[in-house]
């Protein structure tokens, strides 16, 4: 994975940690996938609902977490029974390889995983449109997810989304500014920012805002980019030149709305690092909540900076967007971060930790434009990946008629 698209190995070996948690998982929500049983209300007669399996379930997935993402959804269609086509990104086809090798090593029967390689156009939106898949479960941009489902619409094909974000951390006045540093640094440069929950905003309150903000810009400029398979590199590449091109755009784009450069701004071309997509942890302060920098998820190393007088500010702003993924508060105050928790417009917030790092047995998803309602990890995903049949049995040995044979 490390060699495929340049994630640091010890965030290689978490991604892949995360898969085998979810596996873990999955085999126990497979002893779990209740039905009901209520009275009836009718004489003799047994009511129950059961969970049953869908059909083929169409996997799309970006390459940002090669291997837990695919997790996240293969495991659990499998345990509902379901067969799967996995279509992985273009950017990451060997870790795809590799886990769908491990999955028949392990024994699970050729035609219930099918792996097929190929771009969005010629595989991905084929996967969507044709009859035989019966539900689509896609990871990846909020653009191609709109895409996706206005097609799937065409025959009511069931579709859940996990889409873009566009992250913020809140630091207060009385936050452990410590913590609060380790949780940003972590949040907006790890995984090189190209992560759904990456932090791409920081909401400083005003009492300490120059303070944070120099300590930040102090720790930002001593990461250390390079090769991820070397174990002191702290920050690696980004996915592709393209991807390249599009981070240096922003920078120009949020120069020219008038924020202010503090750090990075620019491709690092240290040594060997001149051959990759390197660029530098970037930092911008005087951030507006209308610009652009604001509001559009750059996936890359860039933190906007935005400053605000107190906590209804704070939340305003930080809801402020289009997306509604993860969130993030620093604070002492357990009247404030109760507030934050009921305010946020996300689906996930963390008090007192950074944006990234989600676990297995929780749901994970957002609101808004970041997804269509259904959520990955924990519980509510194997609702998504199954069917729910009602079932009623009748040992009265008489017609009865509900709604009807009840009356006086
Ligand atoms: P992407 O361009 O939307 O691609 C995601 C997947 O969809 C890839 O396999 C891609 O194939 C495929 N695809 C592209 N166009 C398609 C089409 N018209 N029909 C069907 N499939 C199509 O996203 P990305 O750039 O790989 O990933 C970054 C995005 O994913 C960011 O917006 C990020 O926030 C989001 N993301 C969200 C979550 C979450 O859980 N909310 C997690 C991770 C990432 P190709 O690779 O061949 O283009």
């Amino acid at each position: 994975m490390t060699r495929e698209m340049g994630k640091v190995l010890l965030e290689t070996r978490g991604d892949v940690q995360e898969g085998i948690d979810t596996a873990y998982y999955a085999a126990t929500e497979g002893r779990r996938l209740f039905g009901h049983t209520a009275p009836s209300e009718l004489p003799n007669k047994f009511c129950m609902s059961v969970r049953t399996p869908i059909g083929v379930a169409g996997i799309i997935t970006p390459w940002n977490f090669p291997l837990a993402i695919p997790t996240w959804k293969i495991f659990p269609a499998l345990v509902c029974g379901n067969t799967v086509v996995f279509k992985p990104a273009s950017d990451t086809p060997a870790t795809a390889t590799r886990f769908v090798e491990i999955l028949l090593e392990a024994g699970l029967p050729p035609t219930v995983i099918q792996l097929v390689h190929g771009s969005g156009s010629t595989v991905g939106m084929p996967l969507v449109e044709h009859d035989e898949v019966n539900l689509i479960s896609f990871t990846g941009s909020t653009n191609v997810g709109k895409q996706i489902t206005a097609a799937a619409a065409k025959n009511l094909k069931r579709v859940s989304l996990e889409l873009g974000g566009k992250n913020a951390q809140i630091v207060m006045p009385d936050a452990d500014l410590d913590l609060a540093l380790n949780g940003v640094l972590w949040g907006a440069f790890g995984t090189t920012g190209q992560r759904c929950t990456a932090t791409s905003r920081l909401i400083l309150h005003e009492a300490i805002h120059d303070k944070f903000l120099s300590m930040l810009i102090k720790r930002a400029e001593k990461l250390r980019l390079g090769n991820g398979l070397e174990t002191d590199t702290e920050v690696g590449p980004l996915i592709n030149p393209q991807q390249k091109e599009t981070v240096a755009s922003y920078v120009k784009i949020a120069r020219d709305e008038g924020a202010k450069l503090e750090t990075g701004g620019e491709a690092y071309t240290h040594g060997e690092c001149r051959k990759g997509n390197f660029f530098l942890p970037t930092i911008f302060s005087g951030v507006e909540p209308e610009m652009r920098l604001a509001q559009e998820e750059v996936f890359g190393p860039v933190l906007a900076v935005l400053k605000v007088r107190d906590l209804q500010e704070a939340i305003r702003v930080l809801n402020n967007t289009k997306y509604g993924l993860s969130s993030s508060i620093y604070t002492r105050d357990v009247n404030g971060a109760f507030t934050a928790m009921r305010d946020i417009e996300a689906g996930i917030t963390y008090v007192n930790g950074p944006t990234i790092g989600a676990e297995a047995h929780m749901p994970f998803g957002g609101v808004k434009e970041t997804g269509n309602g259904h959520r990955e990890g924990g519980w509510p995903v194997y609702e998504f990946f199954s069917e729910t049949k009602t079932i009623y049995v009748d040992f009265s040995g008489k017609l009865q008629r509900a709604q009807i044979d009840n009356q006086q």
